[in-house]
């Protein structure tokens, strides 16, 4: 059964969409962990909009594609909160790292790959035991379009994000008896610091919604697969495109 002191864990939960999802989730009564990697000043931002909310809220730096500081954040919470246990998980964090396949390097192949994918697997396998004993969780992976339809220039995320699609649906089906569930969402162009390079004006003439979305515009998805109401839905894929890509 679900506990009385709720916990959300967003990872990358500083900036862009994984705020808007803390904000989200701390409007559900959820008290928010934070995780960022080096923007301290806006995950501090962030903290004081939750905190707004009314609920509790703690920042949790670490790199989500480093297993030990994964292990040692995620271990140090524990033994502040003995009787606790997380039950929201919002896998956001990522990067992007374009380039076209015969130019991409190593470090950019590895970048994107080791942040969506080995960051989704540290932080899941460390909190889905205590969801899968306690009988009750939610978890949601931040895919993308890129990772359903592939992106020319993005062979790096498209892989990271379709992989993270196929874990997404092999966990949920190990997990649903535990009443866990596991879902993505699949953004398509959003208004964030991700996006800022890119040319809004000709990639919306491709939208048929002819905007790019904002980051509440996901939240609201994920606050939904996150809540009790969605105790039926697990293993799905959730696009939210502006009618882009179906
Ligand atoms: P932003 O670039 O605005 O924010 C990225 C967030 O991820 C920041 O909070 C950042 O922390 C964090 N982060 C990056 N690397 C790590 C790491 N190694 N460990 C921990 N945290 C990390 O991105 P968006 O909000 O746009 O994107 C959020 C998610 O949504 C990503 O997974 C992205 O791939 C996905 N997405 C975005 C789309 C878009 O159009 N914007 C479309 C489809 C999917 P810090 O602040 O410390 O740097």
């Amino acid at each position: 059964m679900k506990s009385d002191r709720k916990y959300a864990l967003v990872t990358g939960g500083s900036r862009g969409i994984g705020r808007a999802v803390c904000l989200e989730l701390a409007s559900k009564g959820y008290n928010i962990i934070i995780n960022y990697v080096s923007n301290m000043e806006a995950a501090s931002q962030t903290a004081a909009l939750v905190e707004e909310k009314g609920v509790g809220c703690e920042l949790l730096q670490f790199d989500v594609s480093d297993e030990n500081q994964v292990e040692k954040a995620l271990g140090q919470w524990n033994e502040k909160h003995p009787d606790d246990y997380i039950e929201v998980l919002v896998n956001n964090a990522g990067v992007r790292a374009d380039a076209l396949m015969i130019f991409m390097e190593d470090e950019q192949w590895n970048r994107v790959l080791h942040t969506t994918l080995n960051g989704f697997f540290y932080v899941t396998r460390r909190l889905l035991k205590p969801m899968v004993t306690k009988r009750y969780g939610r978890i949601v992976n931040i895919a993308s379009l890129s990772g359903l339809k592939g992106l020319p220039g993005q062979a790096n995320y498209s892989a990271a994000k379709a992989a993270l699609i196929g874990a997404t649906k092999a966990v949920a089906q190990e997990v649903a008896r535990r009443g866990v569930t596991v879902n993505a969402v699949a953004p398509g162009f959003i208004a964030t610091d991700m996006t800022k390079d890119l040319d809004e004006a000709a990639l919306k003439a491709t939208i048929p919604m002819n905007r790019f979305g904002r980051p509440e515009e996901i939240a609201s998805v994920v606050g939904f697969l996150a809540s009790e109401a969605a105790s039926y839905v697990t293993g799905e894929v959730i696009s939210i495109n502006g009618g882009l890509y179906s």
